[in-house]
């Protein structure tokens, strides 16, 4: 890999860029964590790329020698030229001067998949970490057509989206990651691998889609919902977490279903499996029919 840092100042400094902040710009110059993050997603020709917030383009040139085709979607208007400067002879190359959490990705996936026959879809992006969860959410609960997901994010929400249920870093979007998809922590990164530097550690993550979910639940709406309630109150037992946000009608209804459940009167949240969640769901849904 050539010096990336210099080719990063070169181009900044030829379109005169200054990275922004709100923006979530930090721009990549490590070489091997760019070729782990490559090598990690596994890309043939055979596979389409959506890649969030291409930046000065630095990830999508090693995407576009691997990948059927990479789409990029980028907001900064500031990078487009950029972009389209440099990959304009590329035929497999598209972008989309839009904001990633107002394109329907659903359409444009089936929409590639009928024209160009891709057996595999894949997400790859060193995100901009202001908008880490809606994206990862808006990736995981719209159901795409998606094979897997090699992101960087930030190294803290990295260690919640891929705890295992029950795990010392679980949160409600713990269930949430694990209900979509299996994971991997894949490298973690250090804060001299960008320009500028973020104030947190990075880590690169990869989620796999699952074919079929792990459980079985009436309504994995409702589920998270009541996910959410336990996780809101993450210090007080679960009973009293639920039937404050009334999730129980009350104690005595909250203590029937945990012995239904064989689940200990004063067991937390995050000791829960996303079973038990899922049990929880489907008694509440049988009560209230
Ligand atoms: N991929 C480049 C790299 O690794 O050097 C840049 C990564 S930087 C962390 C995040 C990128 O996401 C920036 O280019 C930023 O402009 C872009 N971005 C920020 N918000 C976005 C949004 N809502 N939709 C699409 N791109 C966005």
């Amino acid at each position: 890999m050539e010096n990336i840092l210099e080719e990063t100042r070169f181009i900044m400094k030829k379109y005169n860029i200054k990275a922004n902040k709100s923006l979530g710009q930090n721009f990549l110059i490590n070489g091997s964590v760019i070729e782990t993050i490559v090598e990690s997603s596994n890309l043939k020709k055979e596979d389409l790329v959506i890649e969030i917030g291409p930046g000065l383009g630095t990830l999508t040139k090693y995407l576009l020698e691997k990948a059927g085709k990479v789409i990029c979607i980028e907001l900064d208007k500031k990078m487009i030229r950029i972009l389209e400067d440099r990959f304009n002879l590329y035929n497999n190359f598209e972008l989309l001067n839009q904001d990633v959490l107002k394109v329907d990705l659903k359409k444009l996936i089936k929409s590639e998949k009928e024209k160009y026959n891709f057996k595999n879809v894949k997400i790859v992006a060193n995100l901009p970490y202001y908008i880490t969860t809606p994206i990862i959410m808006k990736l995981l609960e719209e159901k795409l057509d998606l094979n897997n997901i090699t992101v960087m994010i930030q190294k803290e929400v990295a260690d919640r989206l891929i705890a295992t249920p029950g795990d010392k870093e679980t949160g409600a979007i713990t269930y949430s990651v694990y209900y979509y998809a299996t994971s991997e922590g894949i490298l973690e990164v250090p804060n001299d691998s960008f320009i500028p530097e973020p104030e947190v550690t990075s880590k690169v993550i990869k989620l796999n889609i699952r074919k079929n979910p792990p459980v079985e639940v009436k309504s994995p709406k409702v589920m998270f919902k009541i996910i959410k309630s336990a996780f809101m109150q993450r210090r007080k037992t679960l009973l009293n977490a639920l039937v404050n946000t009334k999730v129980f009608l009350n104690k005595e209804e909250g203590l029937e279903i945990l012995k239904e459940l064989e689940l200990a009167e004063d067991i937390r949240a995050e000791k829960l499996k996303i079973e038990d969640f899922a049990k929880i769901t489907n008694k509440i849904l049988e009560k209230t029919i």
